[in-house]
């Protein structure tokens, strides 16, 4: 599948919040949205009129941005949400967050959803036993992710693990950093979803 390979740090800066694409480095001073908060571009700093949908599209890229999708696979996603029963946002953002490369990174075995991505579609992990190499592939409630035995030196994922201890954990994950090894434990907690994310305003926009 097509991914964006453009510079990521713009995008927090067009976004207007930090958007936590680069891992370590988002927790460091070198963040470039602590360094100019505000959009890229000649107009970065100009005045924009309020508009719903403005704020609405703005809210949309925002969530494709931090799970790293393009239009089309993100307007899938809102699709199957739709069809499914309960509130569309909360569905969306749970089909998102029980992707293998999300689950990777929350389970810390990745320092990015980026990173995530790379390591899961150069067979790291397999779900279950099984070797998945399919980044989008759903986890469900009891699924076990591991990290390949000839996996485990992999420098990014033990120095990832390593440094995910002192991380908040997420409680519908449980994660035996010895073992390399996490399971799903339920669907995700939309309260442990901290970034700022208004999913109902996407659904106001998809729903014009
Ligand atoms: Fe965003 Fe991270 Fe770049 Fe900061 S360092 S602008 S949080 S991607």
């Amino acid at each position: 599948m097509a991914r964006y390979t453009g510079a990521v740090c713009r995008l927090c800066r067009r976004e207007g919040t930090k958007l936590f694409l680069k891992g370590d480095r988002c927790y460091s001073e070198k963040c470039a949205f602590d360094r100019r908060p505000y959009a890229p571009g000649q107009h970065g700093q100009g005045r924009l009129r309020p508009s719903n949908y403005r704020e609405q599209l703005r809210e949309k890229q925002k969530v494709k941005r931090i799970y790293g999708l393009l239009e089309r696979q993100f307007r899938l996603y809102f699709e199957r949400a739709d069809q499914m029963k309960g509130v569309t946002g909360l569905n969306l953002l749970s089909l998102l967050e029980l992707r293998l490369d999300n689950t990777v990174y929350r389970m810390g075995m990745a320092s990015s959803r980026a990173e995530a991505r790379q390591l899961v579609r150069h067979n790291h992990f397999t779900v279950n036993g099984k070797r998945v190499n399919i980044p989008s592939f759903q986890v469900r409630s009891g699924d076990i992710v591991e990290v390949k035995e000839r996996s485990r030196k992999v420098a990014r994922i033990a120095s990832s693990l390593e440094g995910a201890e002192g991380r908040p954990r997420m409680s519908w994950l449980e994660v035996d950093a010895k073992l390399f090894r996490g399971t799903v434990r339920s669907a995700p907690v939309r309260e442990e979803l901290t970034l700022p994310i208004n999913e109902q305003l996407i659904v106001e926009l998809y729903s014009k």
